[in-house]
């Protein structure tokens, strides 16, 4: 640990779904950390591989791209830690590429602009077991003379070949071997040299080929930012070189793939042709004629959907049931135990067990619609659902890369705008920032969950509740869809983007030791928040609700209820006997008073007429009001608030029975129920489409800038409070 500089260090790079995270996985046995690139919040994994008995390897995971040619975030992360350029991070000792053995062209482009990066190299041709079934062959001992490399065949997800590639790894640290590079004509090698003079005269500052060819071929490179010379002093240098390519023949913008690839094609010659031969009509292709139909494909999308989101609320009911049973007893527990301490009961039993509680019932669901999704990931079909997605929404348009951020903002929108940085097209990549908070991400489901499983699944079954359930993860991305058309129209002047270029994995048999881990990490991740973000802004919570708490309201209800009871107004009759019932309903009274005179209370009931068109008491206008730095607090906020009032006991000890129960305490609708479908539709729809996340409002002011973050967040609370206020003015019609 004192020596970390001595350490080796290798970088897995490669083109996305190759297999490079099972690699790193199977490598390091998922022993990773995971952190940021300084400067960028690309996340970056970072592994231990031991090597052999008494050597590690500090392993790095770069983001998988198709090139290097650094216009989008992912490419310059990779060109940067290849070149040594990121602080902190020297350049890798050695560089193992993954390459997918059926696309070997496409996947050894990437390897050849790597070569020019200085960085001794080792290729793992991956996928070899998919080769081998379809009985292609790949000669690796001829592919490696000719590229000069070491090639290991490997089947990552089997930890396959893994022996092979430390066994490789370990020779190749000592040997230093480097892939052939092209042999480039006289007028790219000239272009390259005067740049370096120009470097080395104005500043001293030794560039890699890799990187001088980066500035040369890509238009406006980003490989410019980290340099140590100012653009200034090299601009114009650039604009002559290429001039003088254009001159020579060469185009500047595609000069490098034709001649790469005029270099590559020989050296694959017989190889791809051997493959070529092999390959028949696959399995893949003919089930995609049937996924990827424009009618039938979403057809099958939208019933597998229903599927998942149904099998939410068939298969979790008896361990919610469990659960809930779980909390409610440990509530009386703690009551009981702490019936000496008033306030300290109150924090424990109705905040932190309520609050907490409340959320955690949903730890079922959760899981079993990332069984789902892991199951879909898997097996390959959520590629396809982002290229469905992408021929639905083309008109208003988004870019083909948006659709793999916004499918990941389903689950969090802070890791899908984080991928917006695939996206080399800086307003497709604002636009899509912009629209991934509509996508309804998981932290609405407990929200959605709560209502529905209260309100439409005893009403109307399982399968109407599943339906609902859809409609709400639907609805954001169809006011998206309008949305983002506006903003292409304002920002884009209506450009339409281009074709959808992403590679479809072929189907695999999911493996359940995935799925397994992915349900735990998802669990795992709803726990944690439970216990930090939930617990902490219960305990603020249940301190607003339960604060002030002076004894004159106590005398004052007491007073009132026992002057209506003995029908006469003096008050001097206190210590008339009361019946049990009448002590409990008093006792109810006195809590419902506190509550309303409680900071939040008073708080909720000034602001409630903003959100009485749509259907809201001053309770569920807490419940909104204390969701907005995260939306699923509105859960536990609920759940104390009911507790403290006192309608939460041992009868109905769930928040979901107690919401069909909660009645208007005052007001013109005083004693009717609070909740009916149009005010548990009115919720969700605001839920769905109101920005309500600290962390995501962060993120998008620092991918872009605060006056768009608040532009942002202003737009979606007045679109979420209007759609809110139609849904529930619209439903009553109909109730
Ligand atoms: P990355 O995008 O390069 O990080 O690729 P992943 O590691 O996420 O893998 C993409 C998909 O390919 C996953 O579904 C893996 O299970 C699958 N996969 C990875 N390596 C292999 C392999 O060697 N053989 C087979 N059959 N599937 C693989
Ligand atoms: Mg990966």
């Amino acid at each position: 640990m004192a020596e970390a500089s001595t350490e080796l260090r290798v970088a897995l790079i490669g083109n996305p779904n190759t297999g490079k995270t099972s690699l790193f996985n199977a490598l390091t046995g998922m022993r990773q950390r995971v952190g940021n690139y300084s400067g960028v919040t690309v996340e970056k994994k970072i592994g231990s591989w031991a090597l052999n008995r008494d050597q590690d390897v500090q392993l790095i995971d770069l983001p998988g791209t198709y090139s290097l040619s650094a216009s989008s975030l992912d490419e310059r992360i990779a060109v940067d830690v290849l070149a040594g350029r990121v602080d902190g991070l020297p350049a890798p000792d050695l560089i193992i590429v993954v390459v997918d053995v059926e696309n070997l062209q496409r996947n050894l482009f990437l390897a050849s602009q790597a070569s020019e990066l200085d960085v001794p190299m080792v290729i793992a041709l991956n996928c070899w077991d998919v080769a081998e079934k379809k009985g292609l062959q790949s000669d690796c001992k001829l592919l490696e003379q000719r590229l000069g490399v070491p090639v290991v065949p490997t089947v990552a997800t089997r930890s396959r070949g893994t022996e092979e590639l430390a066994r490789a790894v370990e020779h190749a640290v000592k040997k230093k071997p480097m892939m052939m590079r092209p042999i480039w004509p006289s007028a790219v090698k000239t272009a390259v040299q005067k740049l370096h003079d120009e470097f080395i005269a104005k500043r001293g500052e030794a560039l890699h080929t890799g990187e001088l060819q980066r500035l040369i071929f890509d238009r406006k490179s980003a490989v410019r930012e980290r340099l140590q010379t100012p653009e200034s002093e090299y601009e114009g240098i650039i604009t002559d070189v290429r001039a003088q390519l254009y001159k020579d023949g060469f185009n500047p913008d595609a000069a490098e793939s034709i001649l790469r690839f005029r270099f590559l094609n020989p050296l694959l010659n017989d190889i791809i042709e051997r493959q070529a031969a092999l390959k028949k009509r696959t399995a893949t292709e003919s089930i995609d004629q049937l996924l990827l139909h424009r009618f039938w494909g979403l057809v099958v999308f939208v019933g597998m959907m229903y599927v998942v989101f149904q099998s939410v609320y068939t298969w979790a009911g008896p361990f919610m049931d469990l659960i809930e049973g779980g909390t409610g007893a440990l509530q009386n527990i703690a009551s009981n135990a702490l019936a000496a301490t008033p306030m300290l009961q109150s924090l424990i039993a109705d905040g932190i067990i309520g609050g907490v509680g409340a959320f955690v019932v949903f730890l079922p669901q959760i899981l079993v619609l990332f069984l789902f999704i892991s199951l879909l990931e898997e097996s390959g079909y959520m590629a396809r659902a982002a290229f469905l997605m992408d021929k639905l929404f083309h008109w208003c348009g988004l870019n083909g890369k948006s659709f793999v951020p916004l499918l990941s903002s389903y689950a969090c929108a802070i890791p899908g705008i984080l991928a917006t940085r695939t996206i080399s097209d800086p307003k497709a990549r604002m636009i899509t920032i912009l629209i991934a908070p509509l996508m309804s991400c998981s932290a609405r489901l407990p929200v959605y969950l709560l209502l529905i499983g209260a309100f439409v699944e005893p009403r109307y079954g399982p399968a109407v509740a599943g339906a609902a359930l859809f409609a709400m993860h639907f609805i954001g991305a169809l006011l998206a869809a309008p949305i983002a058309w506006l903003l292409n129209q304002t920002l884009n002047k209506g450009q339409k983007p281009k074709p959808f270029l992403m590679e479809l994995p072929p189907y695999r048999a999911p493996r359940l030791k995935t799925m397994v881990w992915r349900m735990y990490e998802s669990g795992k991740e709803f726990i944690i928040r439970a216990g930090t973000v939930i617990f902490a802004m219960t305990v603020i919570i249940w301190a607003l609700l339960y604060f002030p708490r002076s004894a004159e309201v106590e005398t004052a209800v007491t007073s009132a209820y026992i002057s209506e009871q003995s029908g006469h107004t003096e008050n001097a009759a206190i210590d008339i006997q009361l019946s049990p019932e009448a002590e409990a309903a008093l006792a109810q009274r006195i809590d419902a008073a506190y509550l309303e005179q409680s900071y939040m209370g008073r708080f909720g009931k000034f602001v409630q007429p903003i959100f009485a068109p749509a259907g809201y008491d001053w309770k569920i206008t807490v419940g909104v009001l204390a969701s907005f730095p995260a939306r699923e607090v509105i859960i536990s906020t609920l759940g104390i608030t009911y507790a403290l009032g006192g309608e939460i006991d041992e009868t109905s000890h769930d928040l979901r029975n107690t919401l069909t129960q909660a009645k208007w305490d005052s007001g013109p609708r005083s004693g009717e129920a609070v909740f009916n479908l149009p005010v548990a539709l009115s919720i969700m729809v605001f839920f769905a489409l109101c920005m309500q996340c600290g962390a995501t409002l962060a993120v998008i002011a620092k991918e872009l800038n605060w006056s768009w973050a608040i532009g942002s967040f202003v737009t979606l609370t007045v679109v979420a409070w209007v759609a809110a206020v139609l849904t529930y003015q619209i439903s009553m019609l109909f109730v």
